[in-house]
């Protein structure tokens, strides 16, 4: 079998409303200058108000089922994306690690929905990133249940296979649009998205590998990451080449493959300043589209400092991947309106 019959026979469940919609942004355009814009909605993957997250509980809850399991296990902030992502997928259980404390008013945005989806919430203070999952999985399996853990962000060699996939379904969408992009002299596709715990980021990578389509990722670093961590372009070559071994190929990744750009990390994972602010409010009145205060808000105000600073090119189209995020708009008012 060759890499795409092999990614085709792995266990999925169709949870995701796609192709999602490739559209082009002719004002954010002009009001940054005159770049060639596009956006891929992965905000309209659907389920449970969708985000990037969908298309990797494909694969991993395909596996949960594979294996027979009950109960899906995950971990995130309190507003995480991923959480309520997993929350929504429908038919197994769902129990949410969440970093923080409960909070004492009532549930607002990510939260919400995780209780509406009927997740049971843990709650794990500084833990954020799945520290207390081993402990509660084992007790889940005491009172005979049988969960599968989903690990931090869904990023691992089976949830960034949603992320490879994604790469094949871009490039027939790209070949809808050559004639528009040889008309307009454009040479080159840079894809710029917002990157954290590297599943998506990895999986594209790889896609682009697997589907020979001639693009160039550029991820905007959202979290400074742990100490202990290590450098995050070298987790993320570890996640291509678990995803590559999988799939057959050979595992040649290196950290020198992914172009991830860590100047615009502010204060850390999740503190809004200006420039998300700002970003998020100018593709609100540019084109009518609401991006998020975590990720995409900041992956959007990178894209326009890399526009304006002429790191990204006049000849290329720059395709800015919407990850998703906007429930978590209702949970941050306090930050977004100043
Ligand atoms: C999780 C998330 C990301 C980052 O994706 P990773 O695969 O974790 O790097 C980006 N945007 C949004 C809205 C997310 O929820």
């Amino acid at each position: 079998m060759n890499p795409i019959e092999r990614l085709h026979a792995l266990p999925r469940t169709g949870l995701a409303f796609l192709p999602t919609p490739l559209m082009e942004l002719p004002r954010l355009s002009q009001r940054l200058g005159g770049p060639r814009l596009w956006m891929k909605r992965d905000d309209q993957t659907g389920l449970g108000l969708g985000g990037n997250k969908v298309r990797k509980l494909e694969y991993l809850v395909g596996e949960a089922r594979a294996r027979g399991c009950d109960t899906l296990v995950t971990s995130g902030a309190i507003q995480s994306n991923h959480c309520r992502q997993t929350a929504a997928a429908t038919g197994l259980g769902c129990v949410l690690a969440l970093g923080g404390e409960e909070p004492t008013g009532a549930p607002t945005g990510n939260l919400l929905l995780d209780r509406l989806f009927g997740a049971t919430v843990r709650w794990c203070g500084e833990s954020r990133k799945g520290e207390k999952v081993p402990a509660i999985v084992e007790e889940l399996c005491r009172s005979g249940r049988r969960p599968y853990t989903i690990p931090y962000g869904g990023s691992d060699e089976i949830g960034a296979m949603g992320f490879v996939a994604a790469m094949g379904e871009l490039k027939a969408q790209l070949e809808e649009q050559r004639a528009q992009l040889a008309e307009r002299r454009l040479k080159a596709t840079t894809i710029v998205v917002a990157s954290s715990s590297g599943g998506t980021q990895a999986g594209m990578v790889v896609g682009a590998d697997v589907f020979e389509l001639p693009v160039r990722i550029v991820g905007i670093g959202i979290d400074k990451g742990e100490a202990g961590e290590g450098p995050y372009e070298v987790r993320l070559a570890e996640l291509a080449r678990r995803l590559a071994a999988r799939l057959g190929m050979p595992a040649h990744y290196t950290a020198d493959r992914f172009d991830v750009r860590t100047g615009y990390l502010g204060g850390g994972y999740g503190v809004v300043s200006d420039l998300e602010r700002e970003a998020i409010k100018l593709v609100a009145q540019t084109e009518g589209v609401l991006l998020d205060p975590v990720y995409t808000g900041r992956a959007m105000g990178g894209l326009a400092d890399l526009v304006k600073t002429g790191a990204l090119r006049g000849d290329e189209a720059i395709l800015f991947w919407h990850t998703g995020g906007t429930p978590a708009l209702f949970g941050r008012a306090e930050d977004l309106v100043v």
